[in-house]
């Protein structure tokens, strides 16, 4: 292999690994993008001219031209709450772009020692499972099936698939022959693994489990990296693995939930709009005229902003508010939770594209002691992540999961449309606190009308 590719090779893989480390900050995560994005260039351009690529130049300018055209447009038109389905969909993708690598392994047999042939089994059954899954999710989020779906003897069919896909799988990889009639079987069987091991998850719970298939389909490009000897693969595919695992696993711990409760329980089921507060009557109410006077002659204000505020795109209005509050002298910030929405950063995101300063952002562990000394905490479409009662009810579902502690501040002012409960499908005790006040209404139209009442005031 010529030095010069190796060492294009060597400095995608340093770019890819500059990229992730500055995509950990906010200030300097959009030179992140662009480093990681140089890095897969050159890769692409260093492969490309790979003295053993055979020539198929139009067919591979055509495949990238059509491929990267079309992924252009439709990133286009993604807004950001539709991440995580779209996240799923490039991700499936991968998985089986993945997959497609050990099995043309696997149809040129004869050129591979029982190792690589063992490898490009396992990228092919992990990158089947990997867009399976990732697929059924991405259509779950869509709303193409807006139930969980789960059937009778569907633990005895998955078991009896897996059993079948790792047989044939053992078969292949042993074999000194080609068997492209086995090798579709095991495809089949592989990809309805990945749709039987996701069937039974509620939309809600999706983006856990796609960050899951995220590192599997990484694992799936580090084995096939092994396969062809290419390094960019192998770390790139590493650094994908390690980066999902330790999501998924930091998501499902800031959930207080294991993986397998997350795959096989039942809860979530509001996602799928089946369990209603009956809080309305009981609550106190305030309208925007009583809450502005509230917050406009307070010293220190927090906003908590949750999922709601993503579904109303809140975020340019919040930060009017702030300002508007600012110029009063009041004292503002954002506490964020680390799963407050659908995603993982979900509220830093919008929060930055709205142009809040990082400054006045505060995580769950460096806010939690203050809300003692905050006035108003002014809560904006989030509900289970202010909920006292994983604090302190040991009976509640999500009895475990670290909260904010807004109930803690003078007054605790929740923004939300009506009866919804939010993701776990339990009562908010926050909305029946006494230092708390409910104003009704969508979150955007509410903080507009908070910001017209903060001005009527003068
Ligand atoms: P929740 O889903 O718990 O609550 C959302 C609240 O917003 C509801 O009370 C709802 O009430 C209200 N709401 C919805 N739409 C609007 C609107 N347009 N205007 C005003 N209010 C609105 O969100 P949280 O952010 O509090 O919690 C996130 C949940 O998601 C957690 O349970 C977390 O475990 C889970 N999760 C998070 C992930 C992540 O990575 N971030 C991943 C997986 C799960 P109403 O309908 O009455 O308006």
């Amino acid at each position: 292999m010529p030095l010069a590719l190796e060492l294009a090779w060597f400095a995608s893989t340093v770019l890819f690994v500059i990229g992730l480390r500055r995509l950990s900050s906010p200030t300097r995560a959009r030179s992140g993008i662009w480093c990681a994005g140089g890095g897969m260039s050159l890769a692409i351009i260093a492969t490309a001219l790979h003295p053993g690529l055979g020539g198929n130049y139009s067919l591979i300018l055509a495949a990238m031209v059509l491929g990267g055209g079309i992924a252009l447009l439709h990133a286009r038109r993604v807004d950001m709450a539709s991440i995580p389905q779209v996240v799923a969909l490039y991700n499936g993708l991968g998985g089986i772009a993945a997959a497609g690598i050990g099995m043309l392994v696997l149809l040129n047999v004869t050129q591979y020692g029982a190792l690589v042939k063992a490898l490009a089994v396992l990228s092919g059954l992990i990158g089947c499972i990997s867009f399976a899954g990732s697929m059924f999710a991405y259509l779950r989020l869509t709303g193409r099936f807006s139930r969980r779906e789960d059937f009778a003897k569907r633990q005895v069919a998955y078991l009896a698939n897996g059993a079948l896909v790792l047989l044939l799988g053992l078969i292949l990889a042993t074999s000194a022959t080609a068997h492209p009639v086995l090798l579709l079987a095991f495809a089949i069987l592989a990809i309805s693994f990945g749709l039987l091991m996701t069937l039974p998850t509620s939309a809600a719970d999706m983006p856990v489990l796609i960050s899951m298939y995220n590192a599997l389909t990484g694992l799936a490009v580090a084995l096939d990296g092994f396969v062809l000897e290419n390094p960019t693969m192998m770390v790139a595919g590493t650094i994908v693995f390690a980066a999902g695992s330790l999501l998924t696993r930091l998501m499902a711990r800031a959930v207080n939930r294991r993986l397998t409760e997350i795959m096989y329980s039942g809860f979530g089921i509001t996602a799928d709009g089946q369990v209603r507060t009956q809080a309305r009557d009981h609550v106190n109410k305030i309208d925007a005229r009583d809450a502005a006077v509230d917050m406009a002659y307070a010293d220190r204000i927090l906003i908590v902003p949750g999922y709601g505020m993503a579904t109303a795109q809140a975020q340019h209005k919040l930060r009017e508010l702030t300002q508007l509050l600012e110029e009063r002298g009041v004292h503002t910030g954002f506490a964020i939770h680390p799963v407050a929405g659908r995603m993982p950063g979900h509220m830093n995101v919008l929060l930055a594209e709205a142009g809040v300063p990082y400054e006045k952002i505060s995580d769950l562990n460096d806010i939690n002691a203050e809300f003692s000394q905050v006035d108003v905490v002014l809560v904006v479409g989030a509900n289970d992540i202010v909920n006292p009662a994983a604090r302190d009810d040991p009976d509640s579902p999500l009895y475990g999961m670290p909260i904010l502690d807004v109930d803690q501040a003078k007054r605790v002012i929740v923004v939300k449309r009506g009866d919804g409960t939010g993701y776990a499908g339990v009562e908010n005790a926050l909305l029946f606190s006494p230092v708390s006040r409910v104003l009704f209404g969508d979150a955007r139209d509410t903080v507009q009308d908070l910001i017209m009442a903060i001005k009527g005031l003068d």
